[in-house]
């Protein structure tokens, strides 16, 4: 089986404190065989660890979390930025253009700046014969998100999409989460996974679970650090 872990960010998302290297060399050193770097409304730090992928024995698929007017939406398979503060079914279909597929990450968690998909939000557009071929999958697992409960609604909801695919992510903005929340699936190439995440053949992994005033604490400290990493690459 491989191990996928689809939204992870970099010093080029505002909040971000790790670089693409580190990411890539953290993600090797845990398992992973496949990433997504999934950064706020930028797409610069993923196509840079695309390219360095084949360095670390491990395949990148270029991504991005959107920012749309209901919520954060992670894009996977696009190269390139999708406009932020559009309706979810409009940027969803936008995506699809762009060739990608969706998945609703950390659907209603609540927490420090985290922007959360609604329930109906997710069940209109699974109920949109056009946006319901590219929403794809549902994070049910975010090994990172503050509020516990929104992992146990997140799988409630999932079980009501029969093929929906579910999702394990760390939504690692610090390295040592990397890998913290996984996806299992069969085979070991980009190209295995979609093919699970398709079918809804997905599996999730749970790594160890860190309390919030850890994963907390570890990012204050991180991103006080990386701040002249992330100024550097800001435009
Ligand atoms: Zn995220």
């Amino acid at each position: 089986m491989g191990l996928a872990d689809l939204h992870i960010h970099t010093i080029y998302s505002y909040d971000g404190t790790a670089t693409v290297a580190g990411v890539l060399h953290r993600a090797q050193e845990v398992g992973l065989n496949v990433i997504a770097i999934t950064d706020h409304d930028e797409i610069k730090g993923s196509l840079k660890a695309f390219d360095l992928a084949p360095k670390f024995g491990i395949e990148v698929i270029p991504g991005i979390e959107i920012t749309t007017a209901e919520g954060d939406l992670l894009a996977l398979f696009v190269t390139e930025k999708i406009e932020p503060g559009l309706s979810l079914i409009g940027t969803i279909l936008k995506v699809g253009e762009a060739g990608g597929i969706c998945i609703a990450p950390h659907p209603m968690a609540r927490g420090m700046g985290m922007k959360s998909l609604s329930r109906s939000s997710i069940i209109q557009a699974l109920d949109h014969p056009e946006a319901s071929r590219i929403l794809i999958g549902i994070e049910t697992y975010n090994a990172t998100a503050l509020d516990r409960e929104s992992n146990a609604y997140a799988q409630i909801l999932a079980a009501e999409g029969p093929g929906i695919a579910q999702v394990g992510n760390s939504d690692a903005h610090i390295l040592e989460t990397i890998g913290l929340g996984a996806t299992e699936f069969l085979g070991y190439t980009a190209a295995d996974l979609l093919d699970a995440l398709w079918v809804g053949a997905t599996e999730v992994r749970r790594g160890a679970q860190l309390g919030s005033a850890r994963i907390l604490g570890s990012w204050a400290i991180n991103y006080v650090l990386s701040t002249p990493a992330r100024v550097a690459v800001a435009d």
